[in-house]
């Protein structure tokens, strides 16, 4: 028995899948207490706010809506908040959270989230604030009491933190430098994933996986660590994100080529189409080593559906930089783009860069961008028709559906099974007002 033992909890997570996957381990060690997780952060006796700094937006959301919790606070003194993640991790943020937010009981970064069990019961017995942001990480949080939100998909860390120091990045300096989990670690949890919790798709975790396994002791690489958990029997497919373009080499291409347990889908975050400003970015490649990757992609995979991430208006951008963006979309044809205007981020060498964009500017970039994307998808429907992709079969308000590696659903009018949840080959035959249909092959 604990204090906390039949207590409310509510989580909410602001950021990437690294911390919507952090928060689902957050969630697991709130449940190893025996609480029990509820939406209202008003009616909770415990809220954490797992934070994120990469962009202003989210990093303004969060310090509001952790605000808008003082009234509650006071009403109920009992009443636990936390802060953790990105945001008290960062040396020059722009909130400077315990003075701001006095109500807020504990404080934590994100090297000690694994800790958050002891921090609430150090809490709970001397009812004294508590802030702890650490240099280095104490451990890795693994993920053995995870609480997934999604049973299709499950989340699984491979490389913590970053080394490559793109200027506009806040992430080294609050995620620290790259730090790796063995293959056996990774083996047997993707494995207990899929042969004892039926998971289909397992996405590896990393702000750069192409680094995978520099920092071990034995040496891995990110594609023999790929071969290596294709090995695990089962019906699943293994997808991951980020890939850094300078680190993708052609092992993994092959690997790619080679394993039908590999999705055949990637994100590859090219952020600019102009080589300048990849150079101010310090992204180490310019755009010609880009479409090499992209040509020898299409090349081993031809029906691979690639995404990506572009910045919008970075310190310097000119017209012309962002016309070889808009060329980039053009010859490439993502079935997806994620686009950001650029967000100065305190503690980053770009926000001291003196040629930052008005945001007019920035804004009436990233409509034509998004409107020129809208345009590209629409047509690329087409190239759908007449194609066989390996499918995962579900039923979507009764009707069945097969979903491509890519996310794309194709509606299957004729099926005549009552299974779902297995890869299967779908004929796409028809392609009508953007919508596919097709039968199993
Ligand atoms: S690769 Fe660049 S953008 Fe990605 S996390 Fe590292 S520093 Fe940030």
């Amino acid at each position: 028995m604990n204090s906390y033992q039949g207590k409310t909890f509510a989580v909410v997570t602001y950021g990437c899948q690294m911390n919507v996957h952090e928060s689902e381990k957050i969630r697991g060690i709130l449940s190893s207490l025996a609480m029990l997780e509820i939406d209202d952060v008003e009616k909770a006796d415990v809220v954490v706010f797992n934070t994120c700094c990469i962009r202003e937006g989210a990093e303004d959301r969060a310090y509001n809506n952790v605000a808008a919790l003082k009234k509650s606070k006071a009403e109920n003194p009992a009443k636990v908040i936390v802060i953790c993640g990105c945001m008290p991790q960062q040396k020059q943020g722009k909130y400077d959270l315990a003075t701001k937010l006095p109500f807020v009981d504990i404080i934590i970064g994100t090297y000690n989230i694994n800790a958050l069990a002891q921090y609430l019961l150090l809490y709970a017995v001397n009812k004294k604030r508590i802030i702890d942001i650490l240099d280095k990480p104490n451990s890795n949080l693994d993920s053995e009491f995870c609480v997934r939100d999604d049973a299709t998909n499950a989340y699984v860390n491979i490389i913590y933190g970053c080394n490559k120091f793109c200027t506009y990045c806040i992430v080294p300096y609050v995620r620290g430098r790259e730090m790796s989990r063995t293959p056996q670690t990774i083996y047997n949890e993707v494995k207990d994933l899929v042969q004892n919790k039926g998971y289909k798709y397992i996405t590896l975790l990393g702000q750069n996986v192409n680094s995978y396994g520099k920092d071990l002791k034995e040496k891995t690489s990110f594609s023999e660590l790929l071969t290596y958990l294709c090995t695990i029997e089962g019906d699943f497919k293994i997808k991951f994100m980020t890939s850094h373009p300078m680190d993708l080499g052609d092992d993994l291409i092959k690997t790619m080529k080679k394993e039908p347990k590999i999705a055949k889908a990637l994100h590859l975050p090219v952020q600019s189409g102009s080589s300048a400003i990849l150079k101010r970015m310090n992204r180490h490649y310019d755009i010609r080593h880009y479409y090499r990757i992209i040509r020898k992609l299409k090349h081993a995979m031809p029906n691979i559906s690639l995404s990506t991430d572009i910045i919008v208006g970075f310190p310097g951008e000119t017209e012309k930089d962002f016309n070889l963006t808009l060329k980039l979309l053009k010859k490439v044809k993502y079935d997806q783009v994620f686009a950001f205007m650029y967000s100065r981020r305190t503690g980053t060498p770009a926000a001291e860069f003196e040629d930052q964009i008005d945001e007019k500017v920035k804004n009436i970039r990233v409509n034509k961008l998004l409107r020129l994307q809208k345009i590209i998808q629409k047509e690329q429907v087409k190239k759908y028709f007449n194609k066989t992709y390996n499918c995962l079969i579900k039923f979507i308000n009764g009707v069945a559906v097969g979903i491509t590696d890519g996310g794309k659903e194709i509606y299957i009018p004729n099926y005549k099974y009552v299974n779902q949840n297995y890869f299967a080959n779908v004929k796409i035959e028809g392609v009508r007002n953007h919508k596919l249909s097709g039968v199993i092959k």
